[in-house]
């Protein structure tokens, strides 16, 4: 029998810990909540969680903090932060402290469940494949393992980040236009929102390219979309 995935709920609503919680439990999940951010880092520090719902504002140490501080240990958990609706620019640090995902509260629970579902379904979809390696230029990724070696040095990456990455490698030259990444790494439309690829693009150009600014690997195609060259 699968064990079963653990999500840690980081939310100071009591209310929508409940219904998060509720939910989830019945979806399978077993579950973890903490009220506050330091008790948040904390659990998803201890507890190794498969996934974490990650709220922004919350007391003595908010989301972004939680989610950097995690990401710079080299913790690659997925992370959904839940931002409010009139905070847009949250959603925009959430992703560049690392988040794979975010939601806008309130949500649909169903949408809550759907995400969870298919980040979680990514991480550990490379577990059963037969061991396949893809190298091009300096970089090799492990699609078993999800693990990178860039120029020589192992690369900590996210769940997305690795799924983009994988993808470009595997397809080396083809054009994804930003609705065509959404729609397959993100499994849903965020319709007209591109920043969400524009920032995972940024932050995996950050970790596997030697100068960032200049990127040799990940490139862009003016007003079409991103490509992969070896
Ligand atoms: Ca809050």
């Amino acid at each position: 029998m699968e064990e079963k995935k653990r999500i840690l709920i980081v939310e100071d609503e009591r209310a929508i810990v409940e219904i998060l919680k509720f939910n989830l439990m019945r979806e399978g999940y077993d579950t973890l909540e903490a009220l506050d951010g330091e008790l948040g880092l904390e659990l998803a520090r201890t507890k190794d969680p498969d996934l974490i719902l990650l709220d922004v504002m919350l007391p003595k140490m908010n989301g972004f903090e939680i989610c950097q501080n995690l990401r710079d240990a080299g913790s690659t958990v997925p992370i959904i932060m839940l931002t409010a609706r009139e905070e847009e620019t949250d959603k925009v640090f959430g992703l560049e402290a690392g988040a794979d995902d975010y939601m806008t509260k309130p949500f649909n629970i169903l949408e809550v469940k759907a995400r969870i579902k298919t980040i979680l379904r990514r991480a550990g979809a490379g577990k059963e494949a037969p061991k396949m390696e893809i190298t091009a230029g300096d970089i090799t990724i492990n699609i078993n393992t999800r693990s990178v070696i860039s120029h020589g040095e192992p690369v900590n990456l996210t769940v997305k980040e690795f799924d983009l990455l994988n993808l470009f490698m595997s397809n080396i030259g083809k054009i994804y236009s930003r609705d065509e990444l959404l729609e397959t790494i993100w499994g849903f439309d965020y319709i007209g929102d591109f920043r969400t690829v524009d920032v995972h693009i940024r932050r995996l150009r950050e970790k596997i390219e030697k100068d960032p600014a200049n990127p040799k690997h990940i490139m862009t195609k003016w007003g079409v979309g991103y490509y992969f060259a070896e």
